[in-house]
């Protein structure tokens, strides 16, 4: 039998590690042959299994990050902006898959994973499920069809530990609609409203972020005009669809040209 993929997983006591690191070891397809966390955590020298409050699962938590990454085929990272930096470098290094999950990256901080995806494959989206991503194509198609007497406002809402905004998603879907009007998000983006603004610039994409209790991610798209309004709307209900979504595009990496990618290319939309 050939052997399956091998799979890191970092940050591994984060949300979204813990959900991952489920993930692969339930699948039929890939395996998990390592997890990282930082220098220092007191996770690291325990079994990860064991960490999560269940059975052995026979692989160690490590803060050796280049040895873990040298011994798989791919690494899916939904850490830190920072961390993820030097993961791409070290993803690189390995030549291993570098599927990123982590939102909240600057424009040096994307810059800075160029060289890193001239030798090795990066998937990098704000969301990983199928949803969104299908989400965004129907954003971009409606707001090509619309004129700017449609208002566009995205509205999202995450549980109170998120520590960015807007999500990486309500960013996504707000460059899929000024893709769609054939303008740079940049030049019409309002964010973060806040005492006399104004009125509403007409062709502005406004973004609203609610932070509250245990919500998994919700986004809205709403085209608003005289007399009426569309709402395209998802609603995240469980991590799992992102995680998911990641071990697919840790699979879809296998065998690609280095490059960056998004969860457009490995979905086919
Ligand atoms: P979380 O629970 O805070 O987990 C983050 C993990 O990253 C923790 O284990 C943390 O370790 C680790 N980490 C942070 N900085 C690090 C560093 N410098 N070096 C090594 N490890 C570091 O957050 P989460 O909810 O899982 O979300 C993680 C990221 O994924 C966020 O950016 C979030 O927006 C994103 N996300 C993306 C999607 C998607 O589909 N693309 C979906 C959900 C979430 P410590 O505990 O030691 O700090």
């Amino acid at each position: 039998m050939q052997d399956l993929p091998g799979i890191v997983i970092t940050g591994a006591s984060g949300r979204m590690g813990q959900m991952l690191i489920k993930t692969v070891v339930e699948s039929d397809k890939a395996k998990l042959v390592g997890v990282v966390e930082r220098e220092g955590h007191d996770w690291v020298g325990r079994d990860i299994g064991e960490a999560m409050g269940g059975a052995p699962l026979g692989v160690t938590v490590t803060d050796q990050a280049l040895d873990a990454f040298a011994k798989a085929q791919a690494v899916i990272d939904f850490t830190a902006p920072a961390a993820t930096v030097q993961f791409a470098k070290l993803a690189a290094q390995a030549r291993a898959v570098h599927v990123i999950g982590t939102t909240g990256m600057t424009e040096d901080d994307i810059a800075q994973l160029a060289p890193c995806a001239r030798h090795a494959v990066i998937v990098r989206a704000g969301n990983m499920s199928l949803g969104v991503n299908l989400l965004t194509k129907l954003t971009e198609k409606v707001a090509a069809a619309l004129d700017e007497d449609f208002d566009i406002e995205i509205i999202e809402a995450h549980h109170h530990h998120k520590v960015d905004a807007p999500s990486g998603t309500a960013l996504m879907l707000g460059e899929a609609a000024a893709q769609g009007r054939g303008v740079a998000l940049s030049d019409v983006a309002d964010r973060g409203r806040d005492g006399i603004t104004g009125a509403r610039k007409r062709g502005d994409i406004g973004f609203t972020a609610i932070r509250g209790g245990d919500i998994v991610g919700e986004h809205d798209v709403l085209f608003a005009a005289a007399g009426e309004r569309i709402v395209l709307r998802h609603l995240a209900t469980d991590r799992a669809i992102f995680a998911r979504g990641a071990l697919k595009a840790a699979l879809w990496g296998q065998g690609q040209k280095p490059g960056e990618y998004d969860m457009l290319d490995v979905l086919g939309l």
